[in-house]
């Protein structure tokens, strides 16, 4: 375990920052943050200063995928349960068919 102390779980990822909308209404940016070593992705508005996690191409996740990865310090390199998290939207397009 390394010492993240005096770092926030965000501060601890390696983000490259890409910016979405450079204004948007109700005034601040959109910026695309994703980690270099772990590859989460999150969408943070400066305005607010609220993040949430995103998939791959953008589309929010759960608000439970966001708080426990804002929660979460780096990992370091992609984990495990991520690609399943990736698949729990915020907004589900269409209802989950059982089986
Ligand atoms: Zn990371």
């Amino acid at each position: 375990m390394q010492s993240t102390r005096a770092r926030t779980p965000w501060q601890s990822h390696d983000w490259k920052v890409k910016t979405l909308e450079s204004i948007i209404p109700g005034g601040g940016s959109k910026l695309a943050f994703t980690c270099r070593a772990c590859e989460r992705k999150f969408t943070h508005t400066t305005a607010n200063n609220r993040a949430w996690a995103t998939s791959g191409d953008g589309t929010p996740l759960a608000d439970e995928v966001t708080s426990r990865w804002l929660a979460q310090s780096c990992p370091g390199r992609p984990a495990k349960g991520d690609n399943k998290d990736r698949l729990t939207f915020k907004y589900p397009s269409k209802p989950v068919q059982p089986e």
